[in-house]
């Protein structure tokens, strides 16, 4: 089919030469922006060595008090205190990450996996979580706490946290945004509506994607075909990196630089952190219908909190001390969390549900409200107050 072959140099000749290779014009070098081709490792590797003792012991500190966070919230969950608790065991090395990275004037953008992130930049875990008790104003102030609400839906997110980070450099503001996604949102249009603007204006933000395997049910091997998520970035003209991210030294240095790019005008980072959500994708879904039990205790032998403690053993940095302070700051936080959703109904009536709709509310929803309302009065245990 001679009319689709690209002969090399015979079709190049009769090409504009903006379009040659090597010539001025819209083709880059792509190698600068490739990933590695395995991901970043600092634990266990002889970079480990040059690891700043107090950035491990906070980033230690911070992984204890995320997985009881988890712990706490999956029980919370059970006792109906929450109405639904997306848990990030697992994963908690990334939440950390994208804590610590940020400074206070930077922007996070979370998903609804992401509230551990979301308290340990700072916000109380009454408001981190209360959109998932059903509060209906997400939880925080998010100019207070320069922090989006929780996203729900797959990337649609992204191109707000683009949106802010261009308006912030076109003001002169000194702002990254960091905007957290899971593998199976990088599937999402609005992902690529995002990276291409990103790419396009070369706005400072930091995509982190933590690839936890599994787009709830789906495995990534059905929903990419890329040779790795970060390769994605590269074709936005973004630069994309991968790193392990249960190695929360290794994540910590490779968000940390793409966030200091960022920061310093050198465009847009993709970042992947290959993780695994170790508990099910939320408390009203079965893992065992499409994943194994030895699958999941292999990446249990590979747990951030685990690889954290090796490195902090291995270099004289965890001692009693150091462990008991981790546990004392874990227990307060779970303890700032029952005391948050106690055990009772939240205040509020069916009729809350109508009343910031519309400022003239229409017949329709007049009429769902007089329903509710009845509903209430017929059966109360069935509407929920
Ligand atoms: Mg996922």
């Amino acid at each position: 089919m001679p009319g689709i072959e690209q002969s090399g140099t015979a079709r190049d000749a009769a090409a504009p030469a903006a379009w040659r290779p090597g010539a001025a014009g819209p083709l880059r070098d792509p190698a600068p922006l490739l990933p590695d081709t395995a991901p970043v490792r600092v634990i266990g590797t002889p970079a480990a060595a040059g690891a700043d003792p107090e950035t491990a012991r906070l980033l230690h500190r911070s992984l204890v008090r995320g997985r009881r966070f988890n712990e706490q919230a999956t029980a919370l969950a059970r006792q109906g205190r929450l109405a639904v608790y997306p848990s990030s065991t697992g994963q908690e090395a990334c939440q950390a990450v994208a804590a610590a990275v940020l400074r206070p004037g930077d922007w996070l953008f979370p998903t609804y996996r992401d509230t551990l992130a979301v308290h340990l930049r700072g916000v109380p875990a009454a408001q981190a979580l209360a959109l998932l008790r059903g509060g209906e104003h997400g939880g925080w102030d998010p100019r207070r706490w320069r922090t989006a609400p929780l996203c729900t839906p797959l990337a649609t997110h992204l191109p707000h946290a683009v949106g802010l980070a261009h308006a912030a450099r076109l003001r002169g503001d000194d702002v990254v945004a960091l905007a957290l996604v899971g593998d199976g949102g990088t599937s999402e249009g609005d992902f690529h509506e995002a990276l291409t603007f990103a790419g396009v204006l070369r706005a400072p933000v930091v995509f982190l994607v933590q690839n936890n395997q599994f787009a709830i049910s789906v495995p990534l091997a059905r929903q990419n075909a890329a040779p790795s998520i970060a390769h994605k970035a590269v074709g936005y003209g973004v630069a994309g990196r991968l790193v392990d991210g249960n190695d929360v030294l290794a994540a910590h240095q490779v968000v940390g630089d793409a966030v200091a790019r960022a920061r310093g005008g050198a465009g847009p980072v993709l970042v992947e952190a290959v993780t695994y959500r170790i508990d099910p994708h939320t408390n009203a879904d079965d893992p065992r219908r499409y994943r194994s039990d030895a699958e999941r205790t292999a990446w249990r032998a590979h747990d951030p909190v685990g690889l954290a403690e090796d490195h902090l053993r291995a270099a004289g940095l965890l001692d009693e001390e150091t462990a008991a302070a981790a546990a004392g700051a874990a227990e307060r936080t779970a303890a700032e969390q029952r005391a948050a959703f106690p055990d009772t109904p939240p205040p509020g009536s069916p009729e809350d549900l109508f009343t910031h709709v519309y400022a003239r509310p229409t017949a329709q929803l007049r009429e769902q409200a007089a329903a509710a309302r009845a509903g209430a009065a017929a059966a109360p245990r069935e509407v929920p107050a």
